[in-house]
């Protein structure tokens, strides 16, 4: 599992501010680009993540649907934590 995540920009995809739902598109440094799930209440929590299928998977290599990426959802939270980029993705 040498495969580390970068997180390289987030865009806010749709929300339900009502239900404190977001969804954002979170894309890596190479290209691997994944759609991650917040909840807001009572706190931010990554409830989802799963992979666009646009490019192949950067740890199995396969371009349909694989659990991979649910198992660095902990680092790529770190990284839009550390980043601030939910903040940023709502300012847009
Ligand atoms: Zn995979």
């Amino acid at each position: 599992m040498s495969y580390r995540p970068s997180v390289d920009n987030v865009t806010k995809a749709s929300s339900n501010e009502k239900e404190g739902l977001y969804e954002f598109i979170v894309t890596m440094v190479d290209g691997t680009a994944c759609r991650v799930f917040f909840h807001r209440d009572p706190e931010w929590r990554l409830t989802h993540i799963s992979r666009l299928q646009r490019t192949p998977c950067p740890v199995c290599r396969k371009d349909f649907i694989c659990k991979c990426m649910d198992r660095f959802s902990g680092e790529i939270r770190q990284q839009i934590d550390h980043g601030q980029w939910i903040e940023k993705a709502l300012a847009q």
